[in-house]
Protein backbone atom coordinates (compact mmCIF):
# COMPACT_ATOMS: atom_id res chain seq x y z
CA UNK A 1 0.00 0.00 0.00
CA UNK A 2 1.27 3.44 -0.54
CA UNK A 3 0.87 6.54 1.79
CA UNK A 4 0.51 10.45 1.40
CA UNK A 5 2.05 12.69 3.87
CA UNK A 6 4.16 15.63 4.73
CA UNK A 7 7.64 15.44 6.10
CA UNK A 8 6.17 16.71 8.98
CA UNK A 9 6.38 13.90 11.93
CA UNK A 10 3.54 15.20 13.38
CA UNK A 11 1.15 14.75 10.48
CA UNK A 12 -1.05 11.98 9.87
CA UNK A 13 -0.21 9.35 6.58
CA UNK A 14 -2.90 8.99 4.47
CA UNK A 15 -3.67 6.12 2.14
CA UNK A 16 -2.49 6.85 -1.60
CA UNK A 17 -5.28 5.22 -4.15
CA UNK A 18 -2.62 6.20 -7.16
CA UNK A 19 -4.44 9.37 -7.67
CA UNK A 20 -6.01 10.61 -4.56
CA UNK A 21 -6.36 9.94 -1.41
CA UNK A 22 -8.49 7.58 -0.07
CA UNK A 23 -10.67 10.31 1.95
CA UNK A 24 -10.09 12.06 -1.53
CA UNK A 25 -9.11 15.61 0.33
CA UNK A 26 -6.38 15.90 -2.03
CA UNK A 27 -8.44 16.23 -4.86
CA UNK A 28 -10.58 18.28 -3.30
CA UNK A 29 -8.23 20.99 -2.35
CA UNK A 30 -8.62 20.06 1.17
CA UNK A 31 -4.85 19.81 1.61
CA UNK A 32 -1.68 20.94 0.23
CA UNK A 33 0.08 18.86 -2.68
CA UNK A 34 3.62 19.64 -1.09
CA UNK A 35 3.42 16.25 0.26
CA UNK A 36 4.86 13.18 -1.19
CA UNK A 37 3.88 9.69 -1.84
CA UNK A 38 5.99 6.81 0.24
CA UNK A 39 5.48 2.77 -0.08
CA UNK A 40 5.25 2.58 3.66
CA UNK A 41 3.29 5.38 6.04
CA UNK A 42 6.99 5.89 8.05
CA UNK A 43 4.94 5.09 11.57
CA UNK A 44 2.98 7.69 11.15
CA UNK A 45 -0.77 7.78 12.57
CA UNK A 46 -3.07 7.03 9.51
CA UNK A 47 -5.87 9.61 8.82
CA UNK A 48 -8.92 8.02 10.08
CA UNK A 49 -11.65 9.42 7.26
CA UNK A 50 -8.88 6.88 4.66
CA UNK A 51 -9.15 4.09 7.08
CA UNK A 52 -12.46 3.78 7.25
CA UNK A 53 -12.86 4.66 3.26
CA UNK A 54 -10.79 1.60 2.51
CA UNK A 55 -11.93 -0.43 5.49
CA UNK A 56 -8.20 -0.44 7.23
CA UNK A 57 -9.56 -1.28 10.51
CA UNK A 58 -12.33 -3.62 10.90
CA UNK A 59 -15.01 -2.29 13.06
CA UNK A 60 -15.23 -5.52 14.57
CA UNK A 61 -11.87 -5.19 16.28
CA UNK A 62 -12.78 -1.67 17.89
CA UNK A 63 -16.17 -3.66 19.57
CA UNK A 64 -13.77 -6.27 21.08
CA UNK A 65 -11.26 -3.38 22.26
CA UNK A 66 -14.15 -1.71 23.48
CA UNK A 67 -15.49 -4.26 25.39
CA UNK A 68 -12.15 -5.59 27.23
CA UNK A 69 -12.25 -2.49 28.45
CA UNK A 70 -15.52 -1.91 29.71
CA UNK A 71 -14.61 -5.86 31.40
CA UNK A 72 -11.96 -4.72 32.77
CA UNK A 73 -13.10 -1.59 34.03
CA UNK A 74 -16.12 -3.45 35.85
ZN1 LIG B 1 -6.88 10.87 4.50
Amino acid sequence: MQYYFFKKRSAAAHIWTGTDTACRMYSTGGMRKSGKVYDSHGARRICSMCKGVIGYEKPSVNKLELSDMTLYLW
